[in-house]
């Protein structure tokens, strides 16, 4: 036994994966992970640094380690910028940046040497790895970084240009995550749909066949699979329509979160983004053309530093008309180091809350209308969890992505698993909930 690690993840899905890979080398290498900081020998905090909030509970979470514990190591978004969290924290044993499974080792192996050789450990290989999500679900990431330069993001400077996965070993991987398991995968990556443009779109092998490293060849093998493949962080590239045929088809789930930020040309400008209102409209009404189930998500943020009146009444009148079925939104908030903090006339908080709430409210209204349609029909659902009573049970249409969209709460018999697909029959629906009675089961 090389020592007890006590570890921290926060952040986005992507930050958990690379948690994911942190804890699978640190169990590898014979550390015992365990769930106090009393227990520990050290405490490794995965950070997240994308907004201010965000970096405020990276730093609290490295203070509640310094305290309870003694020795950390820190890794992550925020680690990208050593020089906030040493000015805070000065005593930290360690900063590496995100993704730096080899940074975090080392850091590991100086406070806590191994006692069994790595080398002869049984290493996982990708996709065997230590899950941080329950078995019937993986998050997979294809690529790390972003080739854009929206105004209010620093992520193209915290993790670079984009570096896309090899085609092969992404298939391998999700292969035997499916393999062992998983029924659920959710592709992720900064933007998900510039997939393999820095391979050039590279073919390599699966399965003894050349697979091209661009997104609608790999969604199209990934489909294959047989599980649920739901793809997030769409950035509306024209291309992204390659896909929606996969969807109608059934190949992958009939699921886009394309996060549009905004709908006034304007303010897209100001934030370095492409289109507005109509471009975003026309786009959407193409692809429910092709899949006319679709189930679209998208974020806003609201208070950009320019808003004027007009802009987010734009926002509400394309909220409104577009009738996406999930909708996310942030006041705006300044991020260190991004180039939107330059900008002028910032907006007041108060004015900014007033938005989100006017902004909320929609929605809620446009979801409720959405949900009620769905009453007194079946839906697969996926089971996450079961609920407080006997026989109930919490789980998502294909429509809800976990963590962020709604649920589904069924009735049972009481001999459904977590990780089953059974069949709900709608019975009532709330603005972002939906309740039924199982009715049949799929797998
Ligand atoms: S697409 Fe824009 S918001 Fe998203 S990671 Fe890239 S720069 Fe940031």
């Amino acid at each position: 036994m090389s020592g007890r690690i006590g570890f921290v993840s926060l952040g986005c899905p992507k930050a958990l994966v690379d948690s994911e890979k942190i804890l699978s080398q640190l169990r590898a290498e014979g550390y015992q992970l365990v769930a106090s900081y009393q227990e520990a020998d050290l405490v490794v905090v995965n950070t997240c640094g994308f907004i201010t909030p965000a970096v405020e509970e990276s730093l609290e979470a490295i203070g509640d380690a310094l305290d309870q514990n003694g020795r950390v190591v820190v890794t992550g978004c925020l680690g990208e910028r050593p020089e906030v969290i040493k000015a805070r924290h000065p005593s930290v044993l360690a900063v590496t940046g995100q993704a730096d499974v080899r940074g975090v080792m080392e850091a590991v192996h100086e406070a806590l040497p191994p006692e069994s050789d790595p080398f002869t450990s049984l290493l996982p290989s990708p996709g065997e790895g230590l899950k941080l999500t329950p078995r019937h679900y993986s998050y997979l990431k294809i690529a790390e970084g972003c080739n854009h330069r929206c105004s209010f993001c620093i992520i193209p400077q915290l993790r670079g240009l984009q570096k896309s996965r090899d085609v092969g070993e992404i298939l391998y991987e999700a292969f035997r995550l499916v393999a062992s398991g998983t029924k659920e995968l959710i592709i992720i990556a900064q933007d998900t749909s510039a997939y393999g443009v820095d391979l050039n779109y590279r073919a390599s092998e699966f399965q003894g066949r050349e697979v091209s490293a661009d997104l609608a060849s790999l969604a199209g093998e990934l489909g294959a699979l047989g599980a649920w493949i739901r793809l997030h962080y769409v950035y509306p590239y024209p291309h992204v329509k390659e896909l929606i045929p996969l969807m109608a088809e059934g190949k992958l789930l009939p699921y886009l979160d394309v996060p549009l930020q905004h709908a006034s040309p304007r303010i897209l400008k100001a934030m370095r983004r492409p289109g507005g209102a109509k471009s975003h409209l026309e786009t959407l009404a193409c692809w429910r053309r092709i899949c006319p189930e679709l189930t679209i998500r998208s974020t806003f943020i609201v208070g950009f530093p320019g808003e004027r009146d007009e802009d987010f009444e734009q926002l509400l009148d394309f909220i409104a008309e577009a009738q996406l079925d999930h909708v996310g939104a942030f006041t705006y908030s300044e991020v260190s180091g991004a180039d939107a903090n330059r900008l002028p006339n910032h907006v007041p908080q108060e004015v900014k809350e007033e938005r989100y709430e006017r902004l909320m409210v929609l929605q809620q209204h446009l979801s409720l209308a959405k949900n009620q349609k769905r009453i007194g029909t079946t839906l697969e659902v996926i089971v996450d969890d079961y609920g407080e009573v006997p026989g109930e049970l919490i789980g998502r249409s294909k429509g809800d992505a976990p963590g962020i969209d709604g649920t589904v709460m069924a009735r049972s018999d009481g001999t459904v698993k977590i990780g089953d697909i059974v069949e709900v029959r709608v019975t009532d629906a709330d603005p972002y909930d939906l309740q039924g009675d199982v009715v049949g089961r799929i797998q």
